[in-house]
């Protein structure tokens, strides 16, 4: 017997569903607010993602699944969508034949941490990306997009936190403020910590460990005037949009990347560390990764967080409305008839052998959880009948003439 890799999983239908349903919500929402899909390699250079999301991020440091291929190739498998979406828009010129440059992307996603409960190395994101507009209208209009797809989907209790982490310039004034801060308390950092404070101060207050008692106690980025506006306006039309926040100035993001708007999308079941959805303003990355002048903001959210947060919400039904019995020889290609034309009136109907005897393929229609039975005999043939078996409920059996089956059906289920 082969064993699945350690980390990765199958999805099994009861779970498939959910992320099918997810999906559908997410394409649904996104076509209305004018957003479409780009499907990026799911194998990009590992530079990509060094340059990208930063080489000093958890992401680049820990958990690449990087590796070199035949041809000698350092390559990574992505893991998060926004560096090959950027990487596409730079190398096909999107700035120029995009049209409106928003962007949505579904695919799965690759980190090589160690496995944990609920963690996996494969994992799904459905991503957004608005190239190429600088104004808080596009951040409130992702934002917002974004809760919509979360309701939409049925997750319960969201929670938008928002934050801002200034521009290069609000951060090159923050920087020696910080790293001053951080170079007299040392002693207190973790490990990691310490041995990045001169690559990369603003980490620390990212970090699980270092990160809470940071925000409290060190010193706070100062918003530049324009900064600040780009903030107050933004809020403003969250406001307007209807959206729920809170400002949480804790709020920093692991990843490089990130200016001015910041954003999570917390759902209440899971915890209050556990992020389902976030994202934010990256103005400066298109044009540092050798793209136009290109300011963007984005979010990806974690297909596989919401599909846990409304299993228990929602049905998980993937049984079928019907099951189609053969009792006789002679009725197979009738009952066969009858499966094509249920499903043609859109009803879902499933058979197991119609070969089998009578009682096997009972057996197989109560253990595929439909509502009811149609069974077809050489009587029922003859008659230019069916006979209907509630599977649920304690109803007696009937026979149904043929001409009416599919109304009273539809009536059923439709309903
Ligand atoms: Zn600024
Ligand atoms: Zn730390």
């Amino acid at each position: 017997m082969i064993h699945s890799l350690r980390g990765f999983r199958d999805l099994l239908p009861s779970d498939s569903t959910l992320f099918t349903r997810i999906e559908a919500a997410a394409r649904e929402i996104f076509s209305l607010y004018g957003y479409r899909e780009i499907r990026i390699p799911t194998i990009e250079p590992h530079e990509l993602f060094v340059k990208s999301t930063g080489d000093t991020t958890d992401i680049v440091e820990k958990e690449m699944y990087a590796f070199t291929d035949q041809g000698g190739r350092h390559v990574a498998l992505r893991p998060e969508g926004t560096p090959g979406v950027v990487r596409a828009y730079i190398e096909l010129n999107l700035d120029q034949t995009g049209k409106n440059g928003k962007y949505y992307y579904i695919g799965n996603m690759f980190r090589a941490e160690r496995p944990q409960a609920g963690r996996f190395r494969e994992f799904e994101q459905i991503g957004a990306e608005h190239i190429g507009n600088p104004s808080p209208f596009a951040d409130a209009e992702t934002v917002a997009m974004l809760v919509k797809i979360l309701e939409k989907a049925g997750v319960p209790g969201c929670s938008v936190e928002l934050n801002s982490l200034g521009c290069a310039d609000c951060r090159a004034a923050y920087r020696p403020i910080l790293l001053g801060y951080l170079k007299t308390h040392v002693d207190a950092l973790c490990e990691p910590c310490q041995k990045r404070l001169d690559q990369n101060p603003l980490r620390a207050l990212d970090c699980k460990i270092d990160g809470p008692r940071l925000a409290v106690e060190a010193p706070a980025l100062k918003l530049c005037p324009a900064c600040a506006d780009h903030f107050d306006r933004t809020q403003e039309l969250l406001k307007l949009s209807g959206v729920d926040f809170k400002v949480n100035k804790n709020l920093v993001r692991g990843l490089d990347y990130y200016t001015r708007t910041v954003f999570e999308v917390k759902a209440g079941q899971l915890g209050s560390q556990d992020a389902v959805a976030g994202g934010g303003r990256y103005d400066d990355l298109v044009k540092s990764m050798g793209g136009p002048n290109a300011p963007a903001t984005g979010w990806a959210l974690g297909v596989d967080r919401v599909a846990m947060l409304i299993k228990d919400a929602s049905r998980t039904d993937t049984a079928p409305q019907l099951f189609v019995v053969s009792a006789s020889d002679d009725a197979r290609l009738a009952a066969f008839k009858l499966l094509g034309e249920l499903r043609a009136a859109g009803l879902s109907a499933d058979f197991s052998n119609f070969e089998l005897s009578l009682k096997s393929q009972l057996r197989s229609a109560d253990r595929s959880g439909a509502a009811i039975a149609l069974i077809l005999g050489g009587d029922e043939i003859k008659n230019s009948s069916c006979a209907v078996k509630p599977l649920k409920e304690k109803a007696q059996q009937r026979t149904v003439p043929m001409a009416e089956l599919l109304p009273e059906l539809k009536k059923l289920f439709y309903a």
